[in-house]
């Protein structure tokens, strides 16, 4: 593996959108790299903040309150945001994050908050609140397997172009009809699973890793292994775990 690697990571919207522990995704993030001697630069972005240019940029979940907070502020960064991600930087957003990179969340008997359109998708409120732990395969991962937590009553359609994660077999995914999981555009990924969702699937958190240096160091560069034998022994005991 090359020597003297850096990426940037950005968190955007901590104090607001990070739910049921999102936070771990950065802590994973963070010493997966570190691990392997790879310097992280990283930044929180709040309310108020200019959006810098980062290889991978984070958000959590959050109750619709939180999200109607950050959805004016994210909206006001749209252009600068959909310019990183057609510069191949990498999204990660988690449920009420990941609503708002569709082009819009109809929240019950609220206005429409706008999203930024990072995918072509949408989100409406159901009359349910999906609640359990999900199992998703997908087609792109080794092992195939996600594993997490939803809690959300958003129903997200993706529409032309915009892939899923994977398929939903155990749990509702984005709307509970279709059968599908999570959302990719370019390197924008969007997902329901809390959990916090990397810690117990290392090989996703390495697939994002390996991404935003491709996309600083215009290469593929290929990561030391590490010892996740308790990663993926958690990751395992939760495959196909409905309670
Ligand atoms: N408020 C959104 C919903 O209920 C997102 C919730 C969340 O981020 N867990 O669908």
């Amino acid at each position: 593996m090359k020597n003297d690697l850096t990426i940037s990571i950005a968190h955007l919207y901590p104090e607001l959108l990070n739910l049921y522990g999102d936070l771990g995704n950065i802590i994973t993030l963070t010493k997966r790299c570190e691990w392997r001697g790879i310097k992280v630069e990283f930044e929180n972005i709040h309310v108020g903040d200019d959006i810098k240019s980062h290889d991978l940029y984070f958000i959590g979940g959050g109750q619709d309150k939180q999200q109607e907070e950050v959805a004016q502020e994210l909206y006001s960064h749209k252009s600068e945001l959909i310019a990183q991600r057609d510069d191949g930087a990498v999204f990660l957003g988690i449920c009420g994050g990941y609503q708002l990179f569709g082009h819009y969340y109809q929240p019950h008997d609220k206005d429409k908050l706008k999203g930024i359109s990072l995918m072509n998708a949408y989100t409406v409120a159901g009359k349910k609140r999906f609640i359990g732990n999900v199992t998703v395969k997908t087609d792109f991962l080794n092992p195939q397997t996600l594993v997490g937590f939803e809690n959300h009553s958003g129903l997200t359609y993706l529409e032309d172009g915009t892939s899923p994660l994977g398929v939903s077999v155990v749990g509702n995914g984005n709307n509970g009809v279709d059968g599908f999981e999570g959302a990719r555009f370019k390197n924008v990924f969007g997902t329901y699973l809390h959990g916090s969702l990397l810690p117990k699937n290392p090989h996703f958190a390495d697939y994002l890793i390996t991404l935003a240096l491709e996309k600083r160091y215009g290469e593929n560069i290929e990561l030391a292994p590490l010892d996740d034998k308790f990663e993926l022994d958690t990751h395992n005991s939760l495959i196909n775990k409905a309670y």
